[in-house]
């Protein structure tokens, strides 16, 4: 059985081929219960193909299995491999939205022109999420908090040893129905300082979201776990100086005039959609904000003096964490009296009541998805 779903103007078909083997009412249920993030997956997923000479070609929606793939598939090898991550969330009134879906459809085309992968259109991006939530529309978890993780991703999926880019690529789409980032919940967490290794460097994939990054930010964030911080952030590269991001989350510090800072944007960190609307968030209300280098000295200096009143990172999966203590080789610092402030927690719940359609979005940044 197949059938096609029609798409906005400008998107491609998505032919519909629904799983032989989706899960019972009881199972799905089972699943959704006690989310943690990113273990559980819906029926189905998208995939497309892209061939030097044919372009995007067979977009389709299929039951969610494992992919095979040649050994020697060159991301096996070479790591030629972007992702995205967005989130749907169920309204009161059963609808579903995305939270600007079409700033990540941009990320991810500037992503792919980085790592020499195809762009892939906007209109594809957008139009594979409409596909894959209206199909497994019952997966998009109805709890406050939970949400349905999406996450777009491309490879290299060329077989050749070599090193140039691939002229097979193939796009995918899987779901996840997911409860928080962090087990803690909405705690303060505990953010260990890397000064010996570093995420990226200038000239770098820095700015890209590929799994590259994360792969280099691996050692670091087990040796943040060993110091016990839940998360490692990273110096800039070349002077080792300035405060970047997270290994998967942007970061941000608020002082007692009220003010609130976040490291420019240098070419070395990604630019999450999460920051940028919480930018906003913050302009429109009023606020100072600064995007500017903020070094690891000045840091330490201000939170020691309390001027510096809050610090939290961001990003779409944890939404806003306060960062309760910072430490590093030679100091361990509580933010304030290390609990999560009233700035971070005004952002969190203003950001969730938009997401979640409590609150009004005079920017129009909610996409309605099924
Ligand atoms: C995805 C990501 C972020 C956060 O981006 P959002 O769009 O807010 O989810 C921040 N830093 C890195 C390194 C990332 O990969």
């Amino acid at each position: 059985m197949s059938s096609d779903l029609s798409s906005p103007s400008g998107a491609p078909t998505f032919t519909v081929r629904p799983s032989a083997h989706p899960r019972s009412l009881a199972e799905r249920e089972q699943a959704l219960t006690d989310l943690a993030f990113g273990t559980v997956f819906t029926d189905h997923m998208v995939r497309a193909t892209w061939t030097a000479e044919n372009g995007w070609h067979d977009e389709r929606v299929v039951a969610y299995e494992p992919i095979s793939l040649d050994p020697a598939a060159a991301v096996l090898h070479y790591a030629q491999e972007i992702f995205e991550g967005l989130k749907a969330y169920r309204h009161a009134d059963g609808s579903v939205w995305a939270f600007r879906p079409d700033a990540n459809a941009s990320r991810f085309a500037a992503s792919a022109h980085r790592l020499a992968l195809p762009e892939l259109p906007a209109e594809h991006f957008l139009g594979s999420i409409e596909a894959l939530v209206s199909t497994d529309m019952e997966w998009v978890p109805d709890s406050s908090g939970s949400s349905l993780y999406l996450r777009p991703f491309m490879f290299a999926s060329e077989p050749f040893l070599g090193v140039r880019p691939s002229k097979q690529v193939d796009y995918l789409l899987i779901a996840s129905p997911s409860g928080p980032y962090f087990t803690s919940g909405f705690q303060p967490v505990s953010i260990w300082v890397a000064e010996d290794y570093h995420r990226a460097g200038p000239g770098g994939t820095g700015a890209a979201k590929c799994g590259g990054n994360y792969a280099a930010s691996l050692l670091p964030q087990q040796q943040a776990a060993e110091h016990g911080c839940a998360q490692v952030c990273f110096l800039d590269a070349a002077t080792n100086t300035y405060l970047e991001e997270l290994g998967g989350m942007n970061v941000f510090l608020v002082t007692d005039d009220g003010a609130v800072h976040t490291p420019e944007l240098s070419g070395t960190i990604l630019e999450g959609v999460t920051r940028r609307s919480i930018l906003q968030l913050l302009r429109d209300d009023g606020r100072e904000v600064h995007e500017r280098p903020i070094t690891l000295a000045e840091i330490k200096e201000q939170v020691d003096s309390g001027r510096i009143t809050e610090i939290f990172a961001c990003g779409t999966a944890a939404v806003v964490t306060p960062v309760g203590h910072l430490k590093g080789t030679d100091f361990d610092l509580t933010v304030a009296d290390g609990e999560s402030g009233a700035i971070t927690q005004w952002l969190y719940q203003h950001l969730t009541d938009l997401q979640y359609g409590r609150a009004p979005d005079p920017h129009g940044w909610m996409r309605r998805l099924a």
